[in-house]
């Protein structure tokens, strides 16, 4: 059912490559996700701290998933690599990341999943802000009925997702700004930030949130919202 949508692939040029040469590869959001992103960014909503929520859901989702599916196909663990979930907040640089040993996601999948509306969820919240003659109901609409990953640019400008799935010998970054209409997608080609599997999502925060990327507040987020979790999480401390 994610199929249904055929992304715009930019033409490639000359400009759009990194240092060491790799392609970066640029895509157009569909439509909906560019109105809801705009929402979110532009939006009032003040619980912004659901954004950790939502990652970590995620992050768990693809735990989950990548047990269920290794009772079919033991391979795709076969690397004993721990599932679960770490967060480290970096105070001086303002910056997030969460990195989990799920799933992940191949290529396509990035495409599919983080440019596109497939989910119910967010979908729902969509149908309901278009049956909404009030716009001053956007910010409950948030908080009612999340907006999953995207609700990550409530606090960040800059978003990059990391990911290597178990099905694809290669691993991938996504790219997203806020207020761009397009993304981006390239092969990881640095060694020292090769995944063995799963997804690391570096937050860069915006100005005025950069003060959720400290160890402690993350960890009471984490008591807080995510206390049901069934994997491990673990948060970086800095040593005292
Ligand atoms: P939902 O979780 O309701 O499906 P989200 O917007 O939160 O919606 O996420 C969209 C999709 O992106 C997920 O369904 C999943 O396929 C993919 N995704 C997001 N985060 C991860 C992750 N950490 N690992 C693997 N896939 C992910
Ligand atoms: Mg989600």
């Amino acid at each position: 059912s994610k199929g249904f949508f055929i992304p715009r692939r930019y033409e490639s040029t000359a400009a759009a490559s990194d240092s060491s040469n790799v392609p970066i590869e640029k895509y157009e959001y569909q439509a909906e996700v560019s109105r809801l992103m705009d929402l979110i960014v532009n939006s009032l909503y003040s619980n912004k701290e659901v954004f950790l929520r939502e990652l970590i859901s995620n992050a768990s989702d693809a735990l989950d998933k990548l047990r269920f599916l290794s009772v079919m196909e033991p391979e795709l663990i076969k690397d004993n690599v721990d599932l679960d979930i770490r967060i480290q907040a970096d105070k001086d640089n303002g910056i997030i990341t969460i990195t989990d040993t799920g799933i992940g996601m191949t290529r396509q999948e990035l495409i599919d999943c983080l440019g596109t509306i497939a989910q119910s969820g967010t979908a729902k919240f969509l149908k309901a802000l278009k049956d909404s003659k009030d716009a001053g109901v956007d910010n409950n609409l948030i908080g009612q009925f999340g907006v999953g990953f995207y609700s990550a640019f409530l606090v960040a400008d800059k978003v990059a997702v990391a990911t290597k799935s178990p099905k694809s010998d290669k691993q991938y970054v996504w790219e997203g700004e806020a207020n761009a209409s397009t993304y981006t997608i390239k092969e990881e080609t640095d060694p020292e930030k090769l995944l063995p599997r799963g997804t690391r999502i570096t937050l860069y925060l915006k100005r005025d949130d950069k003060g959720f990327a400290s160890p402690e507040r993350v960890q009471n987020l984490v008591k807080n919202y995510s206390q049901f979790v069934s994997f491990p999480i673990y948060t970086w401390q800095e040593k005292g």
